[in-house]
């Protein structure tokens, strides 16, 4: 090791989801198979190149009005960012420094890890039940503050509102994270919250429900306390987060609250389909509450099952690692996306002898 290379700071990234190049039938990475709200074409139409030669607002306003709107929550409570993801990692910096160790569960979101570890943040992560359910006394002990998503993934569980607020009530004095990336699939928001518990945070995300993952928004809902040291975060590092697109686009995405509640209820209708489907072929799955279906055969290798499905240009999500290389993750997209999926497990489980099943 050359000397100059001790300093580095090194760490285990993230590794995304597959991009596939060529067509794919791909039920990988939660994206939405139904195209962002028709206000979003309309405000990219409308956009003058020649704009471009300004800066965007850094304030972000057009879109936190919208956010705040939509949410019934003041100006003062919204923070937006590129994705959730750049969201969370500045909450982590902004919010996780007490030294002790942060909380997660074992099987989550990815990320979280690979965070506390960029910012060497301590962290225990307590382990989901045998159900995959999240054990909250776990998260009743000291600790330096508290994340999960819910719903969770990738089990797609959900937990209701009491769940969350016990989880809330015995961490009064760290922040409290919840990631809601999943949550307009599933039940109420722990926003409605927020009001009662100013150590909460809770991020939503662009890139599932409304359809622009491409788009890269994210943001975060708190009292304006805690907004407020996000901003002085962000303002220390990167004042023009999101581009002139995206706040256009975002806000015309927010304004379409009718289109934004029937696609998510055709990902729902095609939801419950595909559990049934899967079930009749013989997979067991958690109760989903979000648009991916957490799945496993008893008679099939899923690494295997994984791997011939990708050879057939339809792409999941599988993991290598402790309590979940029996699964793979189907994300929900269109009927007919599913109706290949299902023809070609169809097949694949009829034939049986020349694999692992
Ligand atoms: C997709 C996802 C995110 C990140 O979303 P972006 O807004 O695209 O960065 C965060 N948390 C969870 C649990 C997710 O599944």
């Amino acid at each position: 090791m050359e000397a100059f290379e001790k300093n580095i700071r090194r760490v285990d990234p993230y590794v995304p989801g597959e991009q596939p190049r060529q067509k794919a039938v791909k039920l990988n990475t939660n994206e939405n198979p139904y195209p962002p709200a028709p206000g979003v074409a309309k405000a990219l139409r409308e956009m003058d190149p020649a704009d471009l030669r300004l800066y965007p607002d850094p304030a972000c306003t057009g879109l936190v009005e919208a956010l705040a709107d939509f949410h019934h929550v003041g100006k003062d409570q919204v923070f937006t960012g590129v994705g959730s993801d750049e969201v969370l990692a500045l909450c982590f910096l902004t919010f996780f420094n007490s030294g002790k160790p942060i909380l997660f569960p074992d099987i989550t979101y990815s990320f979280y890890k690979v965070w506390a570890q960029l910012y060497r943040i301590p962290f225990e992560t307590p382990a989901l039940d045998a159900d995959f359910r999240i054990v909250k006394e776990d998260y009743y002990k000291e600790n330096g503050g508290v994340i999960f998503p819910n719903p969770n993934a990738p089990t797609a569980i959900y937990e209701g509102l009491d769940f969350v607020e016990d989880i809330l009530c015995h961490n009064r004095d760290v922040i409290v994270i919840v990631d809601e990336a999943y949550i307009d699939y599933a039940g109420p928001s722990a926003v409605e919250l927020i009001g009662s518990y100013d150590n909460l945070l809770v991020t939503q995300t662009f890139s599932k429900a409304r359809s622009l993952a491409g788009m890269r928004i994210g943001y975060a809902i708190g009292s304006p306390k805690l907004i407020r040291c996000l901003h002085d975060v962000k303002y220390s590092f990167n004042s023009y987060t999101l581009n002139r697109a995206a706040l256009a686009c975002g806000e015309a995405s927010v304004r379409d609250r009718a289109y934004f509640e029937e696609t998510i209820a055709k990902i729902r209708r095609t939801r419950s389909r595909a559990m049934e489907r899967l079930a009749g072929l013989g997979f067991s799955f958690t109760e989903s509450s979000a648009n991916f279906i957490f799945a496993s055969h008893p008679d099939c290798d899923a690494k295997e099952m994984f791997r011939a499905l990708r050879e057939a240009g339809i792409y999941v999500r599988y993991w290598d690692s402790d309590r979940i290389r029996d699964y793979i993750r189907i994300t929900v997209g269109t009927d007919e996306e599913m109706e290949k999926l299902f023809a070609f497990l169809e097949e694949y489980m009829a034939k049986g002898d020349k694999r692992t099943c």
